[in-house]
């Protein structure tokens, strides 16, 4: 490990590609470490509200991040994790999974969020075998079956919208009083006569043989079987920041940034989901991700 980059980018959802878009624009010697482009991008079936675009498919909002990428010339590492980010001497080391540590004077945190888990009985049994994260990647698996959503929020309702078109049956599973995502995605959602909407309702265990074939509910006391072959978990995310741990970070784990993307540590820059910055949204993530790149452009020519 001899050469000692500019600047290293983790992630390549709309934050890191964005970041990368400015560092190579500033000729910065630079790298992109990532398990995957595009992110939770990737996962939105239905997008309309990323300016200039009044609807696009998240799969084809990436397909476009990608190609407007692959216009500059940088070094990019796909399907590797970062384990690890240490402060070593006028540098940072980058702790990865299979190519060995990278050196650089400074890194964008681009990590964003991954989902949580539902931690009810069986999810971790039949995750893949009819438990899934992610709608836009699975859903098509669960054309003309029955399956459960479980959440209320925007990620819930988007899998339920793309669900009602290929399933037969869509559960929502929410454990508030109502809905708590956007009023536009719930009258969509209530219009289909395929959804049912269970509120005040809670998944206790998920069953079946091979596959997933029914869910267990409590609904305000009350226990019931439903019979799916899909579950959804849509119960929220957590950032993914545990790679690094000598910056400020919120009680929910959100790495903590001023305006222009600086965290508490100099040299370390962190931008989009993973940050404690308010509005996870791809917009807000994108520009988050060009302050970072002008931020560790200007740090990298004053020090
Ligand atoms: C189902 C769903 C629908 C959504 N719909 C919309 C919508 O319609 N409009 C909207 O504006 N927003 C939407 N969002 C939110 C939006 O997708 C996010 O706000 C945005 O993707 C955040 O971008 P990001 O780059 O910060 O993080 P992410 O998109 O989470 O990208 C993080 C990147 O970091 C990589 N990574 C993570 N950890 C590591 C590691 N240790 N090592 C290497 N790489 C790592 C990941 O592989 C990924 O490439 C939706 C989200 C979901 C889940």
């Amino acid at each position: 490990m001899t050469e000692v980059k500019d600047l290293i980018i983790i992630g390549a959802g709309p934050a890191g590609i964005t970041a990368a878009v400015y560092a190579a624009r500033k000729r910065l010697d630079f790298s992109v470490i990532t398990f995957d482009i595009g992110g939770q991008a990737a996962w939105s079936g239905n997008i309309e509200n990323y300016t200039g675009y009044q609807f696009i498919t998240g799969p084809d909002l990436v397909a476009k991040f990608r190609e407007h990428l692959d216009k500059y010339s940088f070094e990019l590492k796909e399907n590797v994790e970062v384990t690890g980010i240490e402060k070593a001497e006028k540098a940072f080391i980058i702790r990865t999974s299979s190519i060995g540590d990278i050196s650089a004077r400074t890194v964008i945190v681009a990590s964003g969020k991954r989902p949580k888990l539902l931690n009810a009985s069986g999810e971790k049994e039949f995750k893949n075998k009819g438990v899934t994260y992610c709608a836009t990647c699975d859903g098509p698996l669960f054309a003309r079956k029955d399956v459960a959503i479980i959440g209320g929020g925007n990620s819930a309702l988007d899998a339920a919208l793309q669900m009602m078109k290929i399933a037969s049956k869509v559960y929502i599973i929410n454990n508030l009083e109502k809905l708590s995502g956007d009023a536009v995605m719930q009258e969509k959602v209530r219009s289909s006569p395929l959804v049912e909407v269970l509120n005040l309702s809670r998944v206790t265990a998920i069953a079946g043989d091979k596959f997933v074939s029914e869910i267990k509910i409590e609904t305000e006391g009350k226990t019931s079987t439903i019979p799916v072959q899909g579950v959804f978990v849509e119960v929220g995310l957590v950032p993914n920041s545990g790679m690094i741990d000598f910056i400020k970070k919120n009680v929910f784990g959100e790495i903590v940034v001023n305006c222009a993307a600086e965290t508490s540590y100099p040299g370390i820059f962190a931008a989009g989901d993973v940050t404690d910055v308010p509005g996870k949204q791809i917009i807000i993530a994108a520009g988050d991700g060009a302050k970072a790149a002008m931020s560790a452009s200007r740090y990298l020519s004053t020090h």
